[in-house]
């Protein structure tokens, strides 16, 4: 007996198993690598999206079955290949360049890069992003590939015991980005506590239309990400705070 199986893919394009119902245990609500949201159906028509092809007695090793760009029953673009599309338009910079839409962007593959630079060739020398200096390091070369204009501002929080911070400013498009690690000691109460002390700060400054405070969290201390996340977005006359949690995959 041979059979066609279902994938599941987050809404970003990560497969999370193409043996929808051959293997149930693999199927996840949210995508582990970006925490977004998984759909095995197409969204306009639910036809099912074609995962791997099962035949009897064959086991193939090595093979992945490739996460597909539209639907074959309807032939409308998946949500994954919308964004794709409207990243490549906003780099293009048609219409409206959005630059607050670009460092999220940035951000959210912010851990899919981190775990990409810790498999180098022979085990060579590489980033490990251990603590918030680190996060820090490697969101400023990541910036570089869009902005010119990247201003590290250092600032000493009260809450902070002495020790400084540097976030980042991007002049010309006036977004600060600020940039968290969280461990043990630094958990949800005090990241939304510290957030808002921070928000204050930067709503006085002169330069600063948008902030966008990037929360890393690659071991999950944050239990509930998203409502974190909804509890401090704001967004008001001539200013705006974005809170990004990343992964939210745990
Ligand atoms: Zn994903
Ligand atoms: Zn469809």
């Amino acid at each position: 007996m041979s059979y066609q199986d279902t994938q599941q893919v987050c809404l970003n394009g990560h497969q999370t198993t193409a043996n929808y119902h051959g293997s149930p245990e693999f199927r996840r609500k949210h995508c582990a690598t970006c925490g977004a949201q998984t759909i095995h159906t197409c969204p306009k028509c639910s036809h099912e999206i074609r995962g791997e092809y099962h035949t009897d007695g064959v086991v193939v090793i090595g093979f992945r079955t490739p996460v597909p760009t539209h639907c074959e029953n309807c032939g409308s673009a998946f949500p994954w290949t919308e964004a794709k599309a409207k990243l490549a338009s906003q780099v293009k910079g048609d219409g409206a360049a959005d630059h607050f839409s670009l460092v999220q962007q940035i951000c959210s593959r912010f851990h899919l890069v981190a775990k990409q630079l810790r498999t180098r060739h022979a085990d060579r020398d590489t980033l490990v992003v251990n603590d918030e200096y680190d996060a820090q390091d490697l969101l400023h070369a990541l910036l570089q590939v869009y902005f010119e204009d990247i201003r590290p501002e250092e600032w000493t929080p009260s809450y902070a015991g002495g020790s400084s911070r540097v976030d980042f400013l991007l002049k010309d498009e006036q977004i600060i980005i600020e940039v968290k690690k969280t461990r043990a000691t630094l958990k949800a109460k005090n990241v939304g506590e510290e957030l808002i002390i921070d928000s204050q700060r930067y709503r006085a400054h002169p330069d600063c239309k948008k902030l966008l405070c990037f929360v890393y969290d690659p071991e999950g201390w944050i239990a509930n990400p998203r409502g974190l996340e909804n509890d401090l977005n704001k967004k008001e006359e001539g200013f705006e705070i974005k809170v990004l949690i990343v992964p939210k995959g745990h």
